[in-house]
């Protein structure tokens, strides 16, 4: 069928669907081509033995506020993530818990550590967030990737094992895959090192108890039957008048188009006229990071009463991070594990295989009651066909002052969403609705209405 709109935008994700209910809002015309059955992208809820879970994104946190708007504004219920008690972590095969596990690294190791966080905190604010390539050592941190600057600032080998696990939990990738600039930059994007990686206070502080994907479901909602499911984009052509957008039985005629996907999917898109250069070699070298999201249930969380947390950070094992998933009030328990980087990469293909690794591990944190779960689910994001990969698109050396600038240049009228394309947390849901309120904005002072509303511009706000 072939529809005619003022905006197509391709990619029902929360950018798309923010960015679509905000042109439509100031009353433009506008089409959503979402490629899944589904929408929400890389969230995804699913009832789990009577409870809901989220295989993809799950947290939100203080710094939020867009994502946190339309949770509100949707009437969503939240609940804190549960962090009471001692966690784990394991490093150089040895075991340390405590509440705060990095006290029990030891002197050298905590020192080190501290000094890393210090000057990443103090690196990142040399950083414009709008313009990472600009910072004074821009050049510099960009031909260095994270795992050589951590051998030249963190000594002991526990201490290596702790910073290498938190990068990997933080990016699903390797620390020799990330340009130091890019991780810089991202770190500060959602406010320095401290907010990021905490549960209270930071940004794996609180959970919605509907599921994440219950945002993107109420937007769509409103958007009713101008979201196309099942619409995978495949071809975009754009002239100097129009724009026609081409996917799997739909096509839409329109003004402007906004793609809402990661750089390496909106690659896959044929484009005619090809995009230019440097927009080009931007979709080859941001790939995606790689994360098996693992939930097992239980009858009740029975690490609480030994005191542990559920929190684990091992550098060891194939599960590189575990939190207590279970659902507010914690009648019932459950556990939630992330497989991230080479480890993800390695378990992606043997179903089976993974299932009985990460509860075996499991049982080395928790006891052996661990290793009977009432239900086990997990999700292999790398092998999805329209996310390749997660929690985003990253750059190794030298993509972000060889390529970046090319993130939100709009290509004619074409411009671009989603979460890579965030100034500020960049990667997160908070990221992907923000970007879709600019690319929104920028479509609409070409269309030539004004947003009449809360008067902020996603790039700039804080
Ligand atoms: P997406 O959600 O990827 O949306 C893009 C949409 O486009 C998708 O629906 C896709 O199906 C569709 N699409 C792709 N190609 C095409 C095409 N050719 N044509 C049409 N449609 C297409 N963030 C947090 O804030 N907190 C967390 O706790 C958190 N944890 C995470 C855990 C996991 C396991 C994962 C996977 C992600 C996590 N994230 C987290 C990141 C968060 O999910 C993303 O930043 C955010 O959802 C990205 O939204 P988006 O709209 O930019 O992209």
């Amino acid at each position: 069928t072939e529809h005619v709109a003022d905006v197509a935008v391709i990619g029902g994700g929360l950018a798309g669907l923010t960015a679509a209910r905000r042109v439509h809002d100031s009353g433009v015309d506008v089409r959503v081509l979402e490629a899944r059955d589904r929408v929400g992208g890389r969230t995804n809820s699913r009832e789990i033995d009577g409870e809901v879970v989220d295989l993809g994104a799950q947290w939100i946190g203080p710094g939020q506020n867009h994502v946190k708007g339309l949770v509100s504004e949707f009437d969503l219920d939240t609940f804190e993530q549960y962090v009471a008690g001692e966690a784990t972590f394991r490093a150089d095969g040895e075991f340390f818990r405590d509440s705060d596990p990095f006290e029990a690294l030891g002197l050298p190791t905590q020192l080190n550590l501290l000094v890393a966080i210090k000057l990443i905190d103090r690196y990142g604010e040399q950083i414009p967030l709008d313009a990472p390539w600009e910072a004074p050592k821009a050049e510099h941190w960009d031909a260095t990737t994270v795992a050589t600057w951590r051998d030249r600032v963190v000594r002991t080998s526990a201490g290596r094992d702790a910073f290498d696990s938190i990068v990997r939990a933080l990016f699903c990738v390797e620390p020799a895959e990330l340009s130091l600039l890019y991780f810089l930059f991202y770190i500060r994007a959602g406010g320095g090192f401290d907010r990021i990686t905490s549960v209270r206070g930071g940004a794996q502080q609180t959970r919605i108890t509907e599921g994440a994907q219950a945002i993107s479901q109420a937007l769509a909602d409103e958007l009713g039957d101008r979201v196309h499911l099942e619409a995978p984009v495949e071809r975009i052509e754009h002239g100097d008048d129009a724009i026609s957008v081409q996917a799997d039985g739909i096509s839409v005629s329109a003004d402007y188009a906004i793609v809402a996907i990661p750089p390496a999917l909106a690659g896959r898109i044929e484009y005619d006229p090809a995009m230019p250069a440097k927009r080009d070699a931007l979709t080859q070298r941001m790939p995606m990071g790689a994360v098996i999201k693992c939930v097992a249930t239980y009858e009740e969380p029975f690490w609480r009463d030994r005191g542990l947390s559920g929190e684990v950070v091992d550098a060891d094992g194939p599960v590189g991070l575990v939190f207590d998933d279970s659902p507010k009030g914690g009648e019932t328990g459950s556990l939630v594990g992330f497989l991230v980087g080479n480890s993800s990469r390695e378990w992606a293909d043997d179903p089976a295989g993974r299932r009985e690794s990460v509860l075996e591990s499991f049982v080395e944190y928790f006891g052996p009651r661990a290793g009977d779960p009432e239900a086990y689910e997990d999700m292999v994001w790398e092998n999805e066909e329209y996310s390749r990969g997660c929690y985003g698109g990253l750059c190794g050396p030298g993509a972000v002052t060889g390529v970046a600038e090319a993130l939100r240049e709009p290509v004619g009228r074409i411009h671009w969403a989603g979460t890579e394309t965030a100034t500020r947390w960049c990667g997160y849901m908070d990221g992907a609705v923000r970007s879709g309120k600019r690319a929104a904005d920028e479509v609409s002072e070409r269309v030539g209405v004004r947003q009449a509303d809360e008067g902020v511009t996603a790039g700039t706000v804080d």
